[in-house]
């Protein structure tokens, strides 16, 4: 019983169940950051109940933006992408939390916009595929690759929100 005694929530033993702990790397591109809505896909993110471990606004480099699009290097968009990835600073991530590549990629829609579904974030706020707002990793392990380029170790904030148990059964 806790110092009102109240009961805790019985899901509160299971709430550290393997794969709670998968995480994902979101980031907010330049025209995000530049149309003011990095509040705006940080809240859903929240809202979903997913946890963040990592932020940052940052000016990405020519090197780094190589290194994480290295499977997009050799095509034709490649030269705009880079330019449009440079062109301002972006707002990088990381959240935790049960399912969250996945999960996180439907809540982002389709790469290009206009097959994203209203609801989504890129479905509720742009239109071009070379303007799309935001990034998400692709798989569980793209994501571990993505969260170690962009951020370092101690960036990283092991913490337990007050809402888990709530969350999760
Ligand atoms: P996603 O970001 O959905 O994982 P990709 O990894 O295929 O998609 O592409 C990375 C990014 O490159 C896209 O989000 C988009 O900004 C850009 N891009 C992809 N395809 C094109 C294209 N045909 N023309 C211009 N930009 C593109």
């Amino acid at each position: 019983p806790s110092a009102f005694g109240v009961r805790a929530p019985v899901a509160r033993a299971r709430v550290h169940m393997a794969g709670n702990d998968e995480r994902t790397y979101i980031m907010v591109k330049p025209d995000g950051v530049q149309r003011g809505l990095v509040g705006q896909i940080i809240g859903r993110f929240e809202q979903r109940g997913y946890q963040l471990k990592g932020l940052k606004l940052m000016q990405p480099t020519e090197a780094l933006l190589r290194q994480h699009y290295n499977e997009l290097v050799t095509k034709a968009f490649f030269p705009r992408l880079l330019e449009y990835m440079l062109s301002g600073p972006v707002c990088a991530m990381v959240w935790e939390g049960k399912g969250v590549v996945a999960t996180g990629r439907m809540m982002l829609g389709a790469t290009n916009p206009q097959a994203s579904a209203p609801g989504t974030i890129r479905g509720d706020y742009c239109i071009d595929v070379g303007k799309n707002i935001c990034h998400g990793s692709d798989s569980v392990e793209n994501a571990e690759r993505e969260i170690g380029l962009w951020f370092s170790a101690d960036e990283l904030l092991s913490w337990t929100p007050h809402s888990r148990p709530w969350l999760y059964e």
